[in-house]
């Protein structure tokens, strides 16, 4: 029976995730604070002056324009998903069939290659360099030889956190005739975004999420910016109703209340990552990776495998990375709030080769 799928589906590894639980969970990128409970509550409020009898908006145009103002673009300019997966398989079913090629670089988040593959597209692949950051050159060259119809970069990159410049990013809009997607989930954290350049280049898409400094992975929220056009045909791919009632208003209130309520939480992840980078260095057979994102990849001596496992003993959750391109010795967490960190940085320095860790922990 299966013979009627397609092979090239059948070769894929599903995307999967541990099912394990732990005290401290650190292993999806997600914002290590709840939503503030003036999201909640506010949320909570316009919910319930509304009728859950009827339909969500057709096309959620009140978010659409308040994602507009929050991002400086225009109105027309923005699609709302479920989730920013859901806007990132809508642009590749309108952008990928048989054929059509896409480029990304690798490791990087796995979802691209995988509704790539599913559509019956080819996905070129570029590697980092050897100190995790995109190779421009290389990517321009496959730009030059095979005319991608979509490139896709991550950025800041999950798993590794680096970020593209904005002049190498105008170098890439200029070198192609296909869309340039920058995923920027994790923009927040490297408090930079390449939105200014939309009014300058049609072929540039940004993708954003509200799972991550927005604190709202539950409501699964995410949204694109691009020309209008563009805007336009990918909104086809989307099935009617696809954001709920609930999704709309949380993310709504979540945008009326970010510079007061969320803005300070990221600060917090911001400065946390740069205590635990400090720290980390300093544990003998631990080599953390420079990150612009709320996570970061650490090379252990003692294995990735081993790390998770230890580090579950200790009630902490994180990432084991090691089946990505070029990470096989590397594992990845997420920030936490300061009382997590120490416990990782605890927890880290006992598991750790040599066990020479330094003795307290500073924030
Ligand atoms: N893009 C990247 C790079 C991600 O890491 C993730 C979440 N892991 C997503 C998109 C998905 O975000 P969402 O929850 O909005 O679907």
């Amino acid at each position: 029976m299966i013979e009627v799928v397609k092979s090239a589906v059948r070769n894929l590894r599903a995307y999967s995730l541990s099912p394990h639980r732990a005290s401290v969970k650190i292993n999806q990128n997600e914002n290590p604070w709840d939503a503030p409970a003036a999201i909640k509550e506010e949320t909570l409020r316009r919910l319930a002056n509304r009728k859950w009898s009827r339909y969500p908006d057709f096309i959620p145009v009140a978010l659409h324009e308040k994602l507009a103002a929050f991002a400086s673009w225009l109105p027309d300019g923005v699609l709302a998903g479920n989730g920013s997966n859901e806007l990132i398989q809508a642009l590749l079913m309108v952008t990928v069939s048989e054929k059509k090629r896409v480029l990304i670089s690798e490791p990087t988040f796995a979802l691209y290659r995988q509704v790539t593959t599913v559509l019956g597209g080819e996905v070129a692949s570029v590697p980092l360099t050897d100190r995790f950051e995109f190779d421009v050159d290389a990517l321009l060259h496959v730009i030059q030889k095979t005319s991608p119809d979509v490139v896709i970069l991550c950025s800041p990159n999950n798993p590794t956190g680096c970020l593209l410049g904005d002049d190498d990013l105008r170098k890439l809009l200029s070198a192609t005739s296909g869309l340039v997607v920058i995923d920027e989930a994790y923009h927040e954290f490297a408090e930079h975004s390449v939105v200014p350049l939309l009014d300058e280049f049609k072929n540039l898409v940004v993708l954003r999420t509200f799972s991550k400094a927005l604190a709202l992975a539950a409501f699964r929220v995410g949204y694109l910016l691009a020309a209008p056009e563009l805007v336009t045909e990918i909104r086809k791919a989307l099935l009617p109703y696809n954001l709920n009632a609930f999704s709309q208003a949380a993310a709504e209130v979540a945008i009326e209340m970010y510079e007061p309520e969320l803005l300070p939480l990221v600060k917090k992840i911001i400065a946390e990552r740069e205590r635990l980078f400090a720290q980390l260095k300093r544990i003998d057979g631990l080599e953390p990776v420079a990150s612009r994102a709320n996570f970061m990849i650490v090379k252990a001596g003692i294995g990735p495998k081993e790390v998770f496992t230890e580090l579950l003993k200790h009630d902490i959750l994180v990432r084991d990375v090691s089946s990505y391109p070029m990470l096989s010795d590397y594992f990845r967490f997420n920030i936490g709030t300061p009382e997590e960190n120490d416990l990782l940085i605890e927890a880290l320095q006992q598991i750790a080769i040599g066990g020479s860790g330094v003795s307290t922990t500073t924030r």
